[in-house]
């Protein structure tokens, strides 16, 4: 039997570590078979990320700090040049300042608001920008990565949740924008799982505790789980979906009280 995802191409932006979602999604979609390039934003996470990468068949791996319009550009070119062409983009990108994701949103500062901004939504949008030139009538898919936290209030996530709340408008613009290029645009809103990201946000653990005992499932997700969306946005089996918000939460999102 063909693998689901046999002869297709796709791009990571997203893993720091083994612990990162992007490498959940990474291994699960080279898994269906998918041929894969990574990133990695700052020279300190080259190494850890060209060691990752061995274990996808020795995927090739660029330098992208979504902050660098040049790396950018760049990446897109020698993607073209190796790759030839794309079929899907997982975008798992988001930053904020640590002292931004503690006490009161309304001391969020100028500064920390953009730069919250400008990596965790803009980035989204440059990317699918770069991006679609190389995924053009092949049936693409680009995701990318939210939380609750953009919809509604979650203590702490303050800087985040707003950037999330741009994103998740961003995918809906570009959903409408690259669907007549064959491009579907999707966002999977995850609950809280372990990561670098999340120890930065105060509260985490209580987080934790707090969804096992509410979700509709009693449990937290995992990583995998995560994944196996990816795996079905990224695939056939999605053709009919875009501009949507993919919730893989244990059901916490229908929750009242
Ligand atoms: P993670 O492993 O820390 O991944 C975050 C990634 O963003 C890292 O690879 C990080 O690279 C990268 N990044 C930060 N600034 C960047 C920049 N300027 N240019 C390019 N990449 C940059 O944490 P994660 O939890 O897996 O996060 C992945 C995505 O899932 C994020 O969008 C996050 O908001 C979302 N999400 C996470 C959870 C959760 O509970 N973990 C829940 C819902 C949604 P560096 O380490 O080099 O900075």
């Amino acid at each position: 039997m063909t693998a689901l995802l046999e002869g297709r191409t796709g791009l990571v932006l997203g893993v720091a570590n083994k612990r990162s979602l992007a490498w959940a999604c990474a291994r699960a979609l080279h898994g269906a078979g998918m041929r894969l390039a990574l990133t990695y934003a700052g020279e300190r996470l080259e190494r850890s990320v060209r060691g990752l990468a061995a274990d996808l068949g020795d995927a090739p791996v660029f330098p992208c700090d979504v902050t660098v319009p040049a790396q950018v550009d760049e990446l897109f070119a020698r993607l073209g040049d190796e790759l030839g062409g794309l079929d899907s983009v997982l975008h798992a990108i988001a930053f904020a300042k640590r002292e931004e994701l503690e006490g009161e949103y309304l001391q969020t500062s100028l500064e920390g608001w953009r730069l919250a901004q400008e990596i965790s939504a803009y980035s989204l949008t440059q990317i699918a920008r770069g991006a679609a030139p190389l995924m053009e009538g092949r049936d693409g898919s680009i995701v990318t990565l939210t939380y609750l936290g953009g919809e509604r209030v979650v203590p702490s996530y303050n800087v985040m949740g707003v950037a999330k709340a741009a994103l998740e408008a961003s995918v809906r613009y570009l959903a409408n924008d690259l669907g007549p290029r064959g491009i579907r645009v999707n966002a999977i809103s995850a609950g809280p799982v372990r990561t670098l990201s999340a120890s930065a946000v105060a509260g985490f653990n209580t987080i934790l505790d707090h969804i096992e005992a509410r979700a509709p499932l009693r449990r937290n997700i995992t990583a995998e789980d995560v994944a196996g969306a990816c795996t079905f946005l990224c695939s056939p089996l999605a053709s009919g979906v875009t501009g949507s918000t993919v919730y893989v939460d244990a059901g916490y999102h229908v929750m009242g009280v």
